[in-house]
């Protein structure tokens, strides 16, 4: 651990002033990935700006087409809304699959939808001994993961982001310079050096979701290697949405964990529009998902293994978004 000094604001406003006027400053939310970082000492900000006296940037607000939440509500305060369990379910299963209750109890979703993308190269302690060149992410020209490669293929582990991308959501960024709201699927870019579309200075401020289509049902799963304390091997994020004789309408699988933004795999699932759901028609459509998956994060972290395991995963996870739709139909 090194010195730095730690500012908490007791507004936004002087939060945004602070990232705007000092130099080398980082935002801290819960803290419990930044600090990780600072300690192995992956980034060494000589200033922290804590969001956590920022008191408009907590709570669930909800409206007719959605709901609003504040990117410092902490996760065990969305763990435990029933509310969201019924009307967003996959994020809810999400958020449980998350690390453990202690650090659900600090950590917040901002920071968990703006978390640095992960390597096993990359996040070791200090006093791991770096026998490999610097890669593309400590300041190197290569990657460790992908050596062909010209970019960093550090993976975006965040649990939450998949099932915000399949419900559709939407984030206000703020700067001293005003707001803009993007699409979530926009904010990643798809870059493991920088994944975020977020200009110095600004700030996740509001995380909007539409409120779910009526015969629409959504779920999430995700692989580790252990239940808990692991980040994924991968997660899925499904979506299903039937017209109105019960034939699907639309379908989108979303994998995370796997490079460093989610991908969509609309290849595999091309030929489900218009069809009447059935588990013949599962199996046959996510047979070849965990292929179109590797292929599409362009790195070899998706093993054979797991893209097996990713096709048997997403053939149950569809189930279980079907099951929603048809209820939410009901
Ligand atoms: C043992 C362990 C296990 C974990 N397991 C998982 C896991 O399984 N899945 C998972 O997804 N995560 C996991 N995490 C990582 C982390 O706990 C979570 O991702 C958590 O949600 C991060 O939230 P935070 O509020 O603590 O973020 P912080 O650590 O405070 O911040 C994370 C990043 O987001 C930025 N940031 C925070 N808020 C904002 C904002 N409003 N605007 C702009 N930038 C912002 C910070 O600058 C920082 O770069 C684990 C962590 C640990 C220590």
């Amino acid at each position: 651990m090194y010195d730095f000094d730690l500012y908490e604001p007791e507004s936004l406003t002087d939060a945004l002033k602070l990232l705007e006027e000092v130099p080398d400053t980082r935002v801290v939310a819960g803290g419990t990935d930044l600090m990780v970082l600072i300690k192995d000492l992956l980034l060494r900000p000589s200033v922290l700006v804590s969001l956590g006296k920022s008191k408009d940037l907590v709570g669930i607000g909800t409206h007719d087409d959605g709901w609003c939440v504040g990117p410092m509500t902490p996760l065990w305060r969305l763990e435990r809304s029933d509310a969201l369990r019924r009307t967003y379910p996959a994020l809810h299963q999400a958020i449980l699959a998350l690390a453990v209750p202690p650090i659900r109890n600090q950590a917040t979703l901002g920071g968990n939808l703006c978390l640095d993308t992960k390597c096993i190269y990359y996040n070791q302690s200090h006093v791991w001994e770096r026998n490999l060149s610097r890669c593309f992410k400590a300041g190197g020209d290569i990657c460790h993961v992908a050596p062909a490669g010209k970019r960093c293929v550090g993976a975006l582990a965040a649990e939450t982001v998949g099932p915000l991308w399949v419900y559709d959501a939407e984030l206000t960024l703020t700067s001293g310079r005003g707001k803009r709201r993007v699409s979530l699927k926009a904010f990643y870019t798809g870059d493991g050096l920088t994944p975020h579309d977020l200009a110095k200075g600004e700030v996740l401020t509001e995380v909007h979701l539409p409120t779910p289509g009526p015969r629409c049902g959504a779920a999430y799963c995700r692989f580790a290697y252990r239940k808990a304390l692991e980040f994924s091997q991968f997660n899925l994020s499904a979506v299903i949405c039937l017209d109105d004789r019960g034939r699907i309408d639309e379908a989108n699988l979303v994998v995370g964990a796997i490079g460093p933004q989610p991908v969509e795999l609309k290849e595999s699932l091309s030929s489900l529009k218009g069809q009447y759901p059935s588990g013949a028609l599962w199996a046959k459509a996510v047979k070849k998902a965990g292929r179109e998956a590797a292929r599409l994060a362009r790195s070899p972290r998706l093993t054979l293994y797991l893209q097996e395991a990713l096709s048997a995963y997403a053939e149950r996870l569809f189930r279980e978004a079907l099951d929603r739709a048809k209820s939410n139909g009901r």
